[in-house]
């Protein structure tokens, strides 16, 4: 287990929450080695607009508060966020539309993003009673929603397990650029999933990990969504 995991971990208990927000999912993940987009939690529209200049247009933002585990059910999540002006507006549309489903909403902040893109994939974990923590990987979309194209595998994984459970897909050959899309590194989308698996051999208290989406290309893999529910 990395430091900064144990840290955000205790500072998650601490403050009693079973679930661990964006931010904090993927500075875990980041701790591990795996590639996340670039983030910044803004707490003012100013902010937001800096870290947007600094990140480059367009940007995603999205809120990041306790009480919101799937953030696009709540109208908090925009895309295509082209300038300064949309960002003010996205940072103020955000919080108020969250805040008129949820009375007295926590909120801890806004996320400015870059827009990430590529092959859409997602990785996720399930705990079994009996066997331990089990990596779930797939292609993203239909593939996963429709065609329940998934690979599982126990964790940890080994190098041989990690290129199998990506071989296995019915799908795989979306991450050799089929019919002009992007190819997806695989040489990093196998240590993408072996970090992730270290992850969760290394913290049984994980009791469900969902990376979705997670966009791969030539350049590498990016994690753009990462929650985390503890036991
Ligand atoms: P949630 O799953 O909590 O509703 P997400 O962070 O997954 O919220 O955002 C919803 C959708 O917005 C994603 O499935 C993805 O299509 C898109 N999205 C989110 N973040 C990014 C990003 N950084 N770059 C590109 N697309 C994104
Ligand atoms: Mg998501």
């Amino acid at each position: 287990m990395t430091d900064r995991a144990r840290e955000i971990f205790d500072s998650v208990r601490g403050e009693g929450r079973k679930f661990v927000m964006e931010p904090e999912a993927k500075a875990i993940l980041g701790s591990y080695g795996v590639g996340v987009t670039n983030d910044v939690l803004c707490r003012t529209p100013e902010e937001a607009i800096e870290a947007a200049r600094r990140i480059g247009y367009p940007v995603v933002m999205k809120i990041v508060s306790p009480q919101i585990v799937h953030k696009s059910e709540y109208g908090a999540v925009r895309l295509r966020i082209m300038s300064d002006q949309e960002v003010t507006a996205a940072f103020s549309e955000t919080v108020s539309s969250s805040r008129r489903k949820i009375d007295g909403l926590d909120v801890r902040g806004v996320i400015v993003s870059e827009t990430a893109s590529g092959q859409e994939m997602i990785i996720g974990s399930m705990r079994d009673p009996q066997f331990g923590q089990m990596v779930m990987f797939g292609l993203g979309g239909v593939n996963v929603e429709i065609f329940k194209d998934v690979a599982y595998r126990l964790a940890p994984l080994e190098e041989v397990d990690a290129i199998e459970m990506i071989a296995e897909l019915k799908g795989k050959k979306l991450l050799e650029g089929f019919r002009g899309r992007e190819r997806v590194d695989v040489r990093v989308l196998t240590s993408v999933l072996m970090a992730v698996s270290r992850l969760l051999a290394d913290f049984d208290d994980i009791e469900e990990m969902d990376l979705n989406p997670v966009f791969g290309n030539e350049r590498g893999v990016k994690v753009a969504d990462a929650r985390i529910i503890l036991r």
